[in-house]
């Protein structure tokens, strides 16, 4: 009789483990471990996720998006320490601490501005990004209702966008893979073209795109009078939906449209706040505020589950009543957790002392000099960046008529071909991007660089 062979490394003991418990999110678990490969990580250091075996991984998406300044950072991490050891937590209703309050303080006044309009005056916490779009899509609802405008109960929401997992955010998202099974669930939301440059046609340029599905938002709302409540998006960036970019001009149309039409503007920044695309938040880029503004991810520069809901004092004030009725009830058991407020609070030290803005545009040079060279690839349909973030399309032919079949999986193939090489790149579908915490350096961009193409050669390979 033969004993099972002895797992080979550490990390095959810890899948083995793992496999054996656990249900991973966004995964067809089937595929484990043979067709995705499952990574134990036993440490994070500045850009690296660390294997228990001391393999070295290039985290190039930022852990989902979230992380800005590195693992492990030791800032937000004494911060979080200093916290845990004065208060965990308290329930937020009924009660106030220091770094709840000092943390609302401080993004509302960071918040984006616009000439003539009241700033951005209340700050509503929740515990992730959906949960905050829930809160978001709650409050406008609910403030037509307290104001006795009954029939204003629909969203608009734009093509190809994502705000999240849970039913009312996925009722707003329109990526078929996340929605299509729950559709029989959700709420029906009217979906507006998206002003994606990608789907510029032949000879159209960004601008032109931009207000051609602008118009047809201003369409949106002549054919359904008095019923919309408010406009949902990711300002200048559909991050789900293949890091889709827009220009700016848009934001300045909705606004508008949303003003002419007493609708709210929902602006969700949960992916692109904090710098992502350039500057603090991408809606500065259109010179335009929203009435209620989602932000989580990189709020805690990566460390904790926090998401905060920034409103106008005008939507607030129509919840002030002796009614419950009218009060906004919702809540959540770790609303404004302590110790998520004190990585937060670190975070946004850190962008005070380090002008991360500024050293941010450095990097994004360093960015889009390497990716330049991936425009003239037989496969590269285009290449586009924001600020921090650069998205490679790939195509059989390199252009867009030729899209690769989903079922020929090159994403997998390239995120399989990259990790095999120290990089996390975890593609969407067959966009391949770079979203980098703030801390890489030169040298982490050239190997990113170069795994990139080796990525897609390999991955083209495979079809
Ligand atoms: C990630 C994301 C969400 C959802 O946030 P979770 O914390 O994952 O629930 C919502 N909107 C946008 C734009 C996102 O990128």
């Amino acid at each position: 009789m033969l004993a099972d062979p002895a797992p080979s490394t550490l990390a095959d003991r810890w899948r083995q483990r793992d496999l054996a418990v656990l249900w991973h999110p966004c995964t067809q678990m089937r595929e484990h471990p043979d067709t995705l490969p499952l990574v134990p990580i036993a440490r994070g250091e500045g850009p690296w996720l660390i294997d228990h075996d001391g393999k070295h991984y290039l985290d190039a998406v930022s852990s989902w998006w979230t992380n800005l300044f590195g693992h492990a950072q030791p800032r937000i991490g004494a911060a979080i320490a200093r916290q845990a050891t004065q208060l965990e937590q308290v329930m937020l209703a009924g009660f106030s601490h220091e770094p709840a309050v000092a943390l609302a303080e401080r993004l509302l006044a960071i918040a984006p501005r616009q000439a003539g309009r009241a700033p951005l005056a209340k700050v509503f916490y929740a515990d992730n990004g959906s949960a905050g779009v829930e809160v978001a899509l709650k409050m406008a609802f609910h403030y037509f209702r307290n104001r006795g405008e009954h029939h204003r109960t629909r969203f608009v929401a734009l093509e190809n966008g994502y705000h999240g997992e849970t039913l009312g955010a996925l009722s707003v998202g329109d990526i078929p893979l996340y929605r299509r099974v729950y559709a029989p669930l959700l709420t029906e939301a009217l979906f507006a073209p998206s002003p994606d440059a990608y789907l510029a046609e032949p000879g159209q340029s960004a601008v032109q795109r931009a207000h051609q599905a602008a118009d047809a938002l201003a369409t949106l709302f002549d054919q359904h009078p008095g019923e919309i409540c408010a406009v949902i998006l990711e300002p200048r960036l559909q991050c789900a939906g293949g890091m889709r970019m827009h220009d700016p001009v848009y934001l300045q149309r909705a606004r508008e449209l949303c003003d002419a039409n007493g609708a709210f503007l929902i602006a969700d920044e949960i992916a692109t706040g904090f710098g992502r695309t350039g500057t603090m938040f991408a809606c500065e880029q259109a010179g335009v505020m929203p009435d209620l503004l989602c932000l989580s991810k990189g709020l805690t520069g990566g460390f904790l589950p926090l998401s905060a809901v920034l409103a106008t004092q005008a939507l607030y004030d129509a919840f002030l009543d002796e009614s419950r009725e009218r009060a906004f009830l919702h809540s959540h058991s770790y609303t404004g957790n302590p110790l998520a407020c004190a990585a937060a609070l670190a975070t946004l030290d850190i962008f005070a002392s380090e002008d991360v803005i500024a050293r941010n545009r450095g990097t994004a040079e360093v960015m889009a000099r390497l990716a330049a060279p991936f425009n003239d690839h037989r496969h590269v349909a285009d290449v586009r960046q924001a600020g921090m973030v650069v998205a490679f399309e790939l195509t059989r032919n390199g252009d867009k008529r030729t899209p690769f079949p989903a079922e020929a999986r090159v994403g997998l193939h390239a995120y399989t071909a990259a990790l095999k090489r120290g990089v996390v790149l975890r593609p969407l579908g067959n966009v391949l991007y770079w979203m980098p915490p703030y801390c890489v350096e030169d040298q982490h961009l050239d190997l990113l660089a170069q795994t990139t193409l080796a990525a897609i050669e390999e991955a083209v390979a495979c079809v």
